[in-house]
């Protein structure tokens, strides 16, 4: 027999007997083969058929006849047992109908030493070999159990230090890496041959007692005897370890009692004894059957506790224990059909190799120990005596974290590595430091802008969460201060809210104003100042003046520059002016264009009309000083107060001069009124062509950029008093040419004033209110001097 062999093992063991039915059992002399020859029954057959013999050939591994208990033990069981002790678990059953010698085998005569069985021989080859293999360290274990009528019951329970349970609390279990095993079924640990013999006959005379007080036969039910080895090498400090079972089986008898007419106690303990003993065939097949994949261990307890000594990692050998007579060959025939069938289960066993936890963390243990006194040693050779491998201590840390603040502020210039527990806390340390500082700069920036910090309930702000609140309030603050209101005003909110509501498009302008640095508090601050220097038109009337001075064609570059108050941001739509710029040059550029030529129209004519009213003024001028003249000769002449010329008429040349420069002053003057009349004309195409640009725009920006009407008629206002520019120019020229007359100065100077205050008011101001009503803020001709 191999003792790792990859089939279950099976040999016939035949009962010795005077009366062997040699013509209906032939046991071949290669001691492997056994022929049965049998009439069929005749009862049952067909006239035709009656006393017709049949025979069934059946090759083992072995055919025990008249062979020692000695000698059955060395070929049935002592490669199992050896197999134990290297670590594969080991089966060995005994199967047959009852008196055909299971028990004999397995246990054989308690009061003969030579009859003994296999057990207490196996029990002696275990101590044997424990005493031998002095390099491993065996612990051994016993357990005794038996199956009757499907209950479980621990023939050894009555041994001091076992747990007294009753056979309901013992189940069949099973465990990953564990295996089957039975819980609650007592294990005892035994050191020599004798303590395991004296469990061994504990057993049986439980076994027995059992029988007498229960009334019941040993062969109703089915025995396990199980040795439990454990052996680790003592040469080797390994965490492994090796865990074997052998279960040695004396299975009940294979008889079929139901058969026989059987009633009450016995009849029930033939139902029970066939339902296992069938289940434990159907296992078998299913075992021995490739192509399947379950295999009903589960549906008896025999079955389910010999799970894994069956088939799996097990060697497994079956005895099939039969009578050499004549009357029993049918049972014979069905034991040897089963014998048969076990031959076809195939088996691959393995060593049941186990790592044991708390050797293997004392044996790190050991090993980090041994490492630390290899560092320990290499540190003395290099000069670096001071260094532990322990977890730094509080006051090393505490050291750790004043280096690195005197690193951060400079005056340290570097820190020494001295072990890969500082690096790593120096690095805590850092990201300590960088989170505070976060937390500062969170909070500086939340109190520079007055602004809520919404993440401040985030008590762990990431550096990403802190990017993004310092982003957003940077685009709220230059917001807030570009338009000069509070951060919590509802203006301010709304243009959160709209800030949220930002497009692609928007984005593209974001990220144009990043590159120009806006993001950082730092250039925003710049932004902030370089607003404050634009002359706001709103806010401060007075450079609103100052960029009056530059002339209208100024107007239209200053036109196409952002407002000094529109947000300059990273995180919202563009500002209306860079809208504005956009809109001009794309699809509002065929109406620019228009405005454009209108504004060109709308100079020329205004220049002309300067020209005008400077010659008109000049030839008032001359008028006025000729008209003087003319005066002055008539006192001179007439003296006393009496009007003559020296002729006696005034100077005709004077008269004829004054006349004409009349004329003059009457023609310059209509052509002075026509050109007004034109100025006015291109002034109203203007600012039509203005009006419908902008609502063009406002359209435009509102789809593009979603921004709240509120927020658009702010901007709206702006660009308008931008524009509003050109039209205080002309106010300014007026205001320039009429100042040559000094009556006409508070007059014009109120006037300035008055279209200053309504520009101020530019928040109600539309241009087509401003042109087409009648009202004080309608542009009127310049004043020209009465001509008396
Ligand atoms: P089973 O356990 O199968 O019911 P037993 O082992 O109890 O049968 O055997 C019944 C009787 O037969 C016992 O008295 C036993 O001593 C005897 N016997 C069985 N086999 C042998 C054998 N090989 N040699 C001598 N006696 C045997
Ligand atoms: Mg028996």
């Amino acid at each position: 027999m191999k003792a790792h062999s990859s089939e279950v093992t099976v040999f016939v063991r035949i009962r010795p007997t005077a009366n062997f039915a040699k013509d209906l059992i032939e046991c071949l002399p290669d001691g492997q083969t056994v022929n049965i020859y049998h009439k069929k029954d005749c009862r049952k057959l067909h006239d035709s058929k009656k006393g017709q013999r049949s025979s069934w050939s059946f090759r083992l591994q072995g055919v025990l006849q008249d062979v020692s208990q000695e000698e059955v033990y060395a070929q049935v069981c002592q490669r199992v047992v050896l197999g134990t002790l290297d670590g594969y678990n080991g089966t060995v059953m005994c199967f047959g109908q009852t008196g055909a010698g299971k028990t004999y085998t397995m246990t054989g005569s308690t009061e003969s030493y030579k009859q003994r069985g296999i057990i207490p021989r196996a029990l002696q080859e275990v101590f044997q070999e424990v005493e031998k293999r002095t390099e491993h360290a065996f612990s051994v274990h016993l357990s005794y159990l038996e199956i009757y009528n499907e209950t479980l019951v621990d023939l050894l329970s009555s041994l001091q230090g076992s747990p007294h349970l009753s056979p309901r609390d013992m189940v069949v279990m099973e465990e990953p890496g564990r295996g089957v095993f039975i819980r609650g079924l007592s294990l005892h640990p035994v050191h020599s041959e004798e303590e395991a013999l004296n469990l061994l006959f504990e057993g049986e005379m439980n076994r027995i007692i059992g029988c007498h007080t229960l009334n019941r036969n040993s062969s109703r039910s089915h025995c396990i005897f199980t040795v439990h080895i454990e052996s680790r090498s003592r040469t080797l400090s390994d965490a492994k370890y090796i865990a074997s079972k052998l279960n040695l089986v004396d299975l009940a008898g294979s008889e079929r009692l139901g058969k026989t007419g059987s009633e009450g106690q016995m009849l029930k303990e033939a139902m029970y004894i066939n339902k296992s003993l069938s289940f434990l065939e159907q296992a078998i097949l299913a075992l021995g059957d490739r192509r399947r994949d379950h295999v009903p261990f589960r549906q008896t307890k025999l079955t389910h506790a010999l799970k894994d000594s069956l088939g799996g990692n097990c060697n497994t050998v079956l005895v099939a224990n039969i009578y050499g007579e004549a009357a029993q060959i049918k049972e014979t025939l069905s034991t040897l059909r089963f014998a048969s069938r076990m031959k076809c289960v195939r088996t691959d066993p393995a060593v049941n190799e186990h790592m044991d936890p708390a050797i293997q963390i004392k044996k790190l243990q050991k090993e980090v120990q041994r490492l630390k006194e290899e560092l320990s040693i290499y540190n003395t050779l290099v000069n670096r005596p001071s260094i532990t491998y322990e977890p730094l201590s509080e006051a090393q840390l505490a050291e750790i974290h004043s280096q690195v603040q005197s690193y951060l502020n400079g005056s340290l210039k570097e820190i020494s590595i001295i072990s890969i527990r500082q690096v790593q806390a120096v690095f805590a340390q850092f990201k300590l430091a960088v989170h505070e500082q976060e937390q500062k700069v969170k909070a500086q920036l939340c109190q520079t802008y007055n602004l809520v910090n919404r993440d401040q309930t985030a008590n762990t702000a990431t550096i990403k969460t802190l990017k993004e609140l310092d982003t957003r309030s940077s685009t709220e603050d230059v917001e807030a201060s570009s338009f000069g209101v509070a951060a919590q005003s509802p203006k301010n909110t709304q243009r959160s809210s709209s800030t949220k509501a930002k497009t692609k498009k928007s984005r593209e302008k974001q990220s144009q104003n990043k590159r120009q640095g806006e993001g950082s508090p730092v250039s925003r601050k710049r932004v902030e100042s370089a607003s404050k220097t634009k002359p706001n038109p709103v806010q401060t009337p007075e450079k609103e003046q100052e960029s009056q001075e530059a002339d209208t064609e100024s107007q239209d570059t200053q036109e196409s520059q952002p407002p000094a108050n529109e947000p300059l941001q990273t995180d919202s739509p563009p500002s209306k002016a860079e809208a504005f710029e956009d809109f001009k040059i794309g699809q509002g550029s065929h109406i620019n264009c228009i405005l454009k030529e209108n504004k060109a129209m709308l100079l020329e004519r205004r220049s002309l009309l300067r020209q005008l009213t400077e010659e008109v003024n000049t030839v008032k001028r001359e008028i006025d000083c000729t008209t003087a003249t003319i005066q002055q000769q008539k006192y001179m002449t007439g003296g006393q107060g009496q009007y003559f010329s020296m002729e006696g008429e005034p100077d005709a040349t004077l008269l004829l001069q004054l006349r004409e420069l009349k004329a003059h002053y009457r023609q310059r003057y209509k052509a002075l009124r026509d050109i007004k009349a034109e100025v006015n004309y291109c002034q109203h195409l203007v600012d039509q062509c203005r009006l419908r640009l902008l609502s063009e725009f406002e359209n435009w920006y509102k789809k593009s950029f979603l921004l709240t009407e509120e927020e658009l008629n702010v901007n709206l206002d702006k660009t308008e008093a931008q524009e509003e520019d050109g039209q205080q120019c002309l106010e300014r020229l007026q205001f320039e040419l009429l100042a040559e007359d000094p009556s006409a100065e508070s007059f014009c100077n109120a006037r300035y004033r008055t279209q200053k205050r309504r520009n101020s008011r530019a928040l109600s101001f539309t241009p087509v209110q401003r042109n087409t009503s009648a009202g004080p803020g309608q542009r009127r001709l310049p004043p020209i001097l009465p001509v008396t």
